[in-house]
């Protein structure tokens, strides 16, 4: 059977529409992004207060749900782990991190990834297809009613970021990502604020342009892993054919235009990108400008080819960075004993 439209790939304002071409009375589009946003609801059965002829007319049009879990996985350090497997068999993850402050949802944009990065396990099975947007959201939608079945210890209710650092280029898949953040910030959605919201790219020109120009309002990480072209080519190799001066270039301006500081994300790889004359060209490039480093030791792939500096390393970069003035943090992986590195779980899947 072919799969319909997900009636959560539309947007609030298409579902007001949709309702509106229905002949029925404007309240009735509240009441089903409500049962759609707000509660989540999994079968139309549950939409009780909504006529049975919008409910079958819909069924008849759209599918409600796209994903069935496969897999959870609960680390020990909180980090819980999700495999879903879409309606054509495709598989991927998603991710709760408990921060401090908040729980992150951490979730995936594309089936595999077409970027090749050497450290990504996303990047070893390439691209298979891009998420739809109702894909995207029922990731965000199961992991709310996960931690609302079992609060995450000391952050109970505490709204919960997102962060797109799951599989896939969120920017090779800009339209599907641009009407998912719409829901996501829209009232009638999940009302949440672009301040909760983070974007990570490995930078593609053509995506970046795209984000500059929609400037959806919400925090932008910029994944770079090398302080020259032909460094950063070496690990990340499609992102690579955009030049870092116009990686940094558009990613400030997006900086500028949202009022809110970037992010860099500097992946640590032993004898690879720990080294300090690396270090001390990426202080030059990013001094002065709208953007803060987040350096992440790398998180070891099965293969085991290549692995995190040790601590000394991890600081010593560090240190070069702070002494030139760019304010730098160091980003602990979570759940590195359930395969928590990108990709990862999946592909230990694939493999077995
Ligand atoms: N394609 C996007 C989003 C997915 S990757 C991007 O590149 O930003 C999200 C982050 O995880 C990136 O910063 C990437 O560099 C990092 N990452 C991927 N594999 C990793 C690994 N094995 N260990 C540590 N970080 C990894």
């Amino acid at each position: 059977m072919e799969n319909k439209t997900l009636l959560r790939s539309l947007v609030p304002g298409d579902i007001a529409g949709l309702v509106a071409a229905a002949g029925l009375p404007a309240y009735r589009s509240g009441q089903l992004t409500d049962w759609l946003f707000t509660h989540g609801a999994l079968t139309w059965e549950a939409m009780t207060n909504l006529p049975g002829t919008l409910r079958k007319d819909l069924a008849e049009r759209f599918d409600l749900v796209g994903l069935d879990t496969v897999e959870r996985q609960v680390s020990n350090d909180g980090t819980r782990k999700f495999l879903f497997r879409l309606r054509d068999g495709a598989t991927v993850e998603s991710v709760i991190i408990p921060m401090e402050e908040h729980p992150t949802f951490c979730v995936s944009t594309q089936v595999g990834c077409a970027m090749a990065c050497r450290f990504c396990a996303t990047a070893k099975g390439g691209l298979v297809r891009n998420l739809d947007t109702g894909e995207i959201l029922e990731q965000v939608l199961r992991l709310r009613a996960d931690i609302a079945a079992e609060p995450v210890p000391g952050l109970g209710d505490r709204q919960f970021n997102i962060v797109f650092m799951g599989m896939g280029e969120p920017l090779d898949n800009w339209e599907e990502v641009e009407r998912s953040l719409v829901t996501m910030m829209d009232e009638r959605g999940l009302a949440m604020s672009g301040r909760r919201i983070q974007i990570s790219t490995s930078g593609p020109g053509e995506g970046l342009r795209k984000l500059v120009a929609a400037s959806p309002g919400v925090g932008l990480t910029l994944s770079l892993g090398g302080s020259t072209d032909e460094e950063r080519r070496a690990v990340m190799p499609v992102p690579g054919r955009t030049s870092i001066k116009e990686a940094l270039d558009l990613t400030v301006r997006y900086a500028q235009g949202t009022r809110r500081r970037a992010t860099v994300a500097w992946v640590l790889i032993a004898d690879s990108t720990d080294d300090p004359g690396q270090a001390e060209r990426l202080a030059r490039l990013l001094r002065g400008k709208p953007l803060k480093v987040n350096l992440i030791p790398m998180n070891p792939l099965d293969d085991a080819k290549l692995a995190p500096p040790d601590e000394k390393s991890i600081q010593a970069f560090r240190r070069i960075l702070t002494d030139a003035g760019v304010d730098t943090f160091v980003r602990a992986s979570g759940g590195r004993d359930i395969a928590a590195a990108c990709g990862q779980l999946r592909r230990r899947r694939l493999k077995s």
